[in-house]
């Protein structure tokens, strides 16, 4: 099975989308990604990243009649006990910025030795017929004690990979490693639904 020939990614986040974009076009360049879709906020109200995913693709394939790739991502903490997780996006509080985010994160690990952290991509495809895929990318790192670089989004500044933080190695070089090029490079892999 080969991944359907024109697809819309489902998500409103450009920072999303511009990785998104960057990868699929390495890993996945035969197909096009469809622009300007539109569609009502889907509440992440799932328990789980691929719950997530598979709320975000299937509304989305359901407005556009496009097939539609969703992607949900978590930071697990090891000294959190996998903490934020599917709550990432909101860790400092429902309206919670990126550098809130960052903020309450570093104050939470303030003196903690253990800072083991991973990334984890879970991104869903669903077909306008329905059909649903899932795939997953996993990047293990480190919280730094505090914020460095000026590339990405998100949690980028505080979580390093061999010294690097992924807002200090600049999109290219993430997005050779990151846990959305792994699942995206997954996804490719299986094609999309069987
Ligand atoms: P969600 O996948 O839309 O639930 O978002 C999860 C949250 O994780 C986002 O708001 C970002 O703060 C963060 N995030 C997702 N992907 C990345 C990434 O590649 N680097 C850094 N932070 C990320």
């Amino acid at each position: 099975m080969s991944l359907p020939r024109r697809l819309v990614v489902a998500t409103k986040n450009s920072d999303k989308v511009r990785e998104v974009r960057a990868i699929l076009a390495e890993v996945a360049p035969q197909v096009e990604m469809v622009e300007g879709g539109d569609w009502p906020d889907v509440a992440e109200t799932g328990a789980t990243l691929e719950e997530n995913a598979l709320l975000k693709a299937r509304a989305v394939a359901r407005a556009t009649g496009v097939a539609a790739l969703a992607d949900d991502t978590g930071l697990e903490v090891a000294a959190l006990g996998g903490a934020p997780g599917v709550h990432t996006a909101r860790y400092a509080g429902p309206e919670a910025d990126y550098a809130a985010n960052r903020r309450a994160l570093l104050a939470g690990l303030d003196g903690v030795a253990d800072r083991r952290a991973r990334f984890r991509t879970v991104v869903a495809l669903v077909l306008p017929d329905g059909a649903e895929t899932l795939a997953e990318g996993v990047l293990e790192g480190h919280i730094t004690s505090s914020e460095r670089g000026s590339h990405g989004f998100g949690y980028d500044p505080v979580f390093e990979v061999d010294g690097e933080t992924l807002a200090e190695m600049g999109e290219e070089r993430k997005n050779r490693i990151s846990h959305r090029a792994r699942a995206l490079t997954a996804l490719a892999a299986v094609g999309g639904p069987r």
